[in-house]
């Protein structure tokens, strides 16, 4: 990675390039969607999608907060596309009251109790619904919402760490955690591969991780082009479709379980469970 100066359009961005996050190939042809100065490429070894430059990581916890940057997007969506926006909060409002799959959930279907970790905590209200016997663990970028995490996790058996993940991973002992969840965490990662790479050891033998992500092959990318809401430039750096988050997985040494429902295309979002063999 190489980092270079302020570009026209963010001013305030310092940005660093990257070579492919799944393949480290060099050769990638450029697509249409963009924004401002970010723009998406797509490797021509492995076909992954990605940001090839990205905001500088001191941005990403302070300029590019993700709760700040996501409600950012939303306003200027509103004004944007108001009744497509308006669509969008719809759907999440339905989901909310008739109720969302939550990746602790999945984390049940495999394991019931012991150590979970969430990568890019937020605050950690992800984990309240971990219910008893889960002791609760959290990395996160954001200082401010660490900090609120940590209260959090500290009543509950554990506690949350302010850093990169990948950085992050390496405070805790081998073979620590039962189980973690990357809930709409590894688009925004400058480095997936690393950090899954990390998670692999940080997981005991037949520990899991359940990762939701944007799913770049859903019919609503093809359908909405640019307006579809999987794209948040420059949040989101990485664009998975359930193929390329395969290879991924499995390259790590990663058992990967990703069920019918798990990659529709009516979905915007792809499941995946990535197990450590025991
Ligand atoms: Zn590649």
């Amino acid at each position: 990675m190489t980092e270079s100066c302020e570009r026209s359009s963010e001013p305030t961005a310092r940005v660093q390039s990257r070579d492919c996050p799944l393949c480290d190939g060099q050769h990638a042809h450029r697509l249409s969607y963009h924004r401002d100065a970010w723009r998406l490429v797509q490797c021509m070894q492995c076909d992954f999608v990605y940001m090839p430059e990205i905001p500088a990581l001191d941005e990403v916890g302070t300029t590019f907060e993700w709760s700040q940057s996501f409600a950012a997007e939303t306003a200027r969506r509103r004004v944007v596309s108001p009744l497509l926006s308006r669509i969008d909060e719809w759907t999440r409002i339905r989901t909310r009251l008739f109720g969302r799959r939550t990746p602790i959930d999945d984390v049940k279907r495999y394991v019931t109790r012991g150590r979970v970790l969430d990568l890019g905590c937020g605050n950690g209200s992800y984990l309240a619904s971990a219910g008893k016997g889960f002791s609760l663990y959290g990395i996160d970028i954001s200082p401010a919402l660490t900090q609120e995490a940590d209260r959090f996790f500290r009543a509950h058996g554990g506690y949350a760490v302010c850093a990169p993940c990948s950085e992050g991973l390496s405070l805790f002992e081998p073979d620590f955690f039962d189980a973690a969840i990357l809930r709409s965490y590894l688009e925004h990662e400058p480095d997936p591969s690393g950090v899954l790479d990390n998670l692999f050891w940080a997981l005991r033998p037949g520990g899991i991780a359940v990762i939701k992500v944007p799913n770049y092959l859903s019919w609503n990318r093809f359908i909405r082009g640019p307006k579809w809401c999987g794209f948040r430039f420059p949040d989101h750096v990485n664009y998975f479709t359930p193929a390329t988050m395969k290879r991924m997985a499995e390259d790590i040494g990663y058992r990967v379980t990703m069920r019918w429902q798990d990659t529709l295309p009516t979905d915007d979002n792809l499941w995946a469970v990535l197990q450590r063999p025991a």
